[in-house]
């Protein structure tokens, strides 16, 4: 008789914005009362795009290049439709809300995303950031030929829909194949941005979501082909109850001059080669509720390149810019600030760890994950 070795099969099911308040509840519990490790997701510096590329590539903002969807240009590219421009500058100065209504336009005009950035400015950034887990990027550990990906961000579709396709697909992947299986879901992330956190939409599509990562890992358990398990997210949601409206590039005069800015939720980035005009704006900073990165904490947090501004400021928990150049009005809820309170929390749960130690990092993760795999 001949015994073949079963071979032992990770899995990785991450849900984007899967809040820890959720796992405090019984259903919870109970649902992952298996799982020797649950433990809180430490969100760190930025939003998804780059939370996502230190949980799956272990690199921080300095090391792929970006924080954030945009980056500043350095020698920006003048093109035409200048009238054009100015007159959707003083529409937005005097209305934003007239000039989102008429940002198809802008944008059909201009061929291009101008998200919410006041036309006059938009030659200095530049907008080919690549989304993480659409892009077959190799230094993600899931985009090589030894993982089946079923990623809802690659399908195409938008919300429940995007999360019920990519779950079909992980099922057959897992009855049909023998490698290991990413998983990625959505849908939560929108649900926390619209109803906030907590919320009985987020609740409930956080308890399906366990369900599924739980039926996956019984299923493999049974065949005997169950290696690594991963449940993770990269940050929960903090309601917000204070918008505020900036605007700065209108109240001090030499803004795409003298100097440029990038402001989108969260984050103010400036930049300017005078240190008398960096300083009149850290002034105008210091009266808002957030804080300038000084040099030791964009060290720490791995965003000193100056393509992140020379002045990067983050706002306090709970605070919001709106309008802002990303494009969005307020949301209920955000995520991205650095230092939290317990609603920020992702989770991270596993059946290879050794017990419940507080808070774990991105990096950390990162680092926990991959040595799980190739041991
Ligand atoms: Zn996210």
């Amino acid at each position: 008789m001949v015994i073949t070795k079963m071979r032992k099969r990770n899995i990785v099911f991450f849900v984007d914005a899967l809040p820890y308040w959720v796992l405090e509840k019984n259903a919870a519990k109970e649902i992952l009362s298996d799982f020797c490790e649950v433990r809180k997701m430490a969100p760190s510096i930025g939003y998804s795009i780059n939370v996502h590329q230190e949980l799956f590539s272990g690199r921080v903002p300095d090391a792929v290049g970006y924080l954030g969807e945009r980056r500043i240009r350095k020698n920006p590219n003048r093109y035409g439709l200048y009238k054009l421009r100015s007159v959707s500058s003083e529409l937005r100065k005097i209305s934003p809300r007239l000039d989102r209504y008429l940002r198809p336009v802008w944008n059909y005009l201009l061929k291009s995303n101008t998200q919410f950035i006041p036309l006059d400015l938009i030659d200095w950034y530049d907008e080919s950031i690549p989304y993480p887990l659409i892009q077959n990027d190799k230094a993600l550990f899931f985009n090589n030929s030894g993982w089946d990906c079923a990623i809802a961000d690659r399908t195409g579709l938008a919300g429940e829909d995007a999360d019920n396709k990519a779950i079909q697909l992980a099922w057959s992947y897992l009855r049909h194949s023998n490698k290991d299986i990413f998983i990625a879901l959505l849908n939560i992330d929108a649900l926390g941005h619209t109803y906030g956190n907590p919320s009985n939409e987020v609740e409930s599509a956080s308890m399906n979501a366990l369900k599924e990562y739980r039926s996956m890992v019984q299923s493999l358990d049974i065949r005997g082909e169950l290696g690594s398990a991963y449940l993770l997210s990269d940050h929960g949601m903090s309601n917000v109850t204070r918008i505020i409206d900036l605007r700065m590039e209108y109240r001090i005069p030499g803004c795409g001059k003298r100097w440029i800015c990038y402001y989108d939720s969260l984050y103010f980035k400036a930049w300017s080669d005078s240190s008398a005009m960096l300083d009149v704006i850290k002034d105008e900073l210091r009266t808002l509720p957030g804080k300038i990165l000084g040099s030791m904490e964009r060290k720490r947090l791995g965003v000193t390149s100056r393509s992140f501004g020379d002045i990067l400021f983050v706002l306090n928990e709970g605070n919001a810019f709106a309008p802002n150049f990303f494009g969005r009005g307020a949301a209920k809820a955000y995520h991205g600030y650095i230092d939290y309170g317990e609603m920020q929390y992702g989770v991270f749960v596993t059946n290879t760890g050794r017990g419940n130690i507080e808070s774990i990092t991105p990096m950390e993760a990162y680092q926990q994950m991959t040595s799980s795999f190739s041991g």
